[in-house]
C-alpha cells in the first residue's frame, strides 16, 4: 500500500508543573481535570507510541510503520534509522520545571543502552508576564561555582534567563542546563531520547506523592557542557520572503526547522525525504499523493518521503513549522 500523509493522535502526560492550556491549542478536550504538562504529538518510544489518526492505517503505531514501510516513510534516510529519530511535543509549563540537563554523545557512560543524547529546541507559542526560560550558564561559570549555587539555592543567578514572547526560538544543545515555566506554552523538538538528569527542583513537592522529586545531581553535573556557546535565543534567518515567508529557526546535526507564514499557496515537503508539518496558527489544506488534506491549528502531519513535494493552500493565513532531518549525519 502506498503511504499517504499521516496525522497522529496526541499522547497527554500528567505533569505536576502543567496546566490546561493545551486544550485550546490542540482544539481537543484534555483527559481528566489534573495538570497536563505535555502532549507528545509524534513519539516512537516503546512506552509511548504515536497512533495514526487518519486513513486506512488509522490505529497503527509509528513503530510498526517504521518496520513495515521504512523505505516509503524515510526515503533516502531509511538505512540510517530503525526508529523515528525525533520526539515532538507541546509543553504547557504553568509552574517552573526542574532545572535539568541531557547528556551529549561525549558522555556515552551516562546514556543507557538503546537511548541517545538529547539536543532539543523550543518555539514559544504563548507566554505571559511571569514566564521565564533558562537556557545555559552565565559565561565563565565553573563547576565549583555551580555546586556552591546549588547548595545556596541560588542556581537561577548562574543561568541565562530569557523573558519569552510568542515566536521566540530557543536552542538547547545536549549538555545545556535549562528549564522553563511561569505560564509558557512551547512546541518542543528533540532527539528521540528520554535521558534527563535533574539538578534542582525549586523545593517543589509532587502533589501525588507528597515528596520532593528525585534529583540526579552528580550525573547532571557530569553532563554539563561548561564550554557551551550555542544555547539560547536564536535569530531567525529569512530564507525566502515570497510566496510565503520561510525562516530557518534551527539547523543542527539532528534536525532542521523552518517557520512558514503565508496567505498564498506555497510548497512544503521534499523529494525522497520525510517532512513534518506543525500548524501553530490559522489553517489550510495541502495536496499529497493525489488527495487533499485539511490541517488545523495544533495538528501535526508526517509527510512520508514517498509523498514528496506538496502544494499548501492557506485558508486566509497560516503559520506552519516544517521539520526535516539532515541528509547526512
Ligand atoms: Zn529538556
Amino acid at each position: 500500500m502506498p503511504l499517504y500523509p499521516l496525522r497522529f493522535e496526541p499522547i497527554y502526560q500528567y505533569r505536576l508543573w502543567g496546566g490546561r492550556r493545551l486544550a485550546e491549542l490542540l482544539a481537543a478536550p484534555l483527559p481528566g481535570d489534573g495538570p497536563i504538562g505535555e502532549a507528545w504529538v509524534l513519539s516512537d518510544r516503546d512506552d509511548h507510541q504515536s497512533l495514526v489518526a487518519n486513513g486506512p492505517l488509522k490505529g497503527q503505531t509509528i513503530g510498526r510503520l517504521m518496520e513495515q514501510y521504512r523505505a516509503q516513510l524515510m526515503g533516502k534516510l531509511a538505512p540510517r534509522f530503525r526508529r523515528f529519530p525525533l520526539l515532538l511535543k507541546f509543553l504547557d509549563a504553568r509552574e517552573m520545571l526542574s532545572v535539568q540537563v541531557h547528556p551529549s554523545d561525549a558522555h556515552p557512560d551516562l546514556i543507557p543502552a538503546g537511548d541517545t543524547s538529547k539536543t532539543e529546541a523550543w518555539v514559544v507559542i504563548e507566554a505571559g508576564k511571569g514566564s521565564s526560560i533558562y537556557a545555559g550558564l552565565q559565561p565563565g561559570t565553573t563547576a565549583s561555582e555551580l555546586r556552591r549555587a546549588l547548595a545556596d539555592r541560588t542556581i537561577a543567578d548562574c543561568l541565562v534567563c530569557i523573558s519569552p514572547k510568542p515566536g521566540d526560538a530557543v536552542f538547547i544543545p545536549a549538555g545545556t542546563v535549562h528549564t522553563l515555566g511561569g505560564g509558557v506554552v512551547v512546541f518542543e523538538i528533540q532527539q528521540n531520547s528520554d535521558v534527563t538528569f535533574r539538578l534542582y527542583d525549586w523545593g517543589h513537592m509532587d502533589a501525588k506523592t507528597g515528596l520532593p522529586r528525585p534529583l540526579q545531581v552528580d550525573q547532571a553535573l557530569a553532563s554539563v557542557d561548561f564550554a557551551d556557546s550555542k544555547s539560547g535565543l536564536v535569530t531567525p534567518f529569512v530564507v525566502t520572503a515570497t510566496p510565503a515567508e520561510r525562516e530557518r529557526l534551527f539547523d543542527c546535526e539532528h534536525f532542521l526547522l523552518w517557520r512558514l507564514r503565508g496567505e498564498s499557496p506555497f510548497y512544503v515537503g521534499a523529494v525522497e525525504m520525510p517532512r513534518v508539518l506543525v500548524c501553530i496558527e490559522g489553517s489550510g489544506w495541502f495536496e499529497g499523493g493525489g488527495s487533499a488534506y485539511g490541517i488545523d491549528k495544533g495538528e501535526v502531519w508526517l509527510l512520508p518521503a514517498v509523498v514528496g513535494v506538496c502544494e499548501f493552500h492557506p485558508n486566509n493565513s497560516v503559520t506552519l513549522l516544517e521539520i526535516a532531518l539532515p541528509e547526512s549525519s
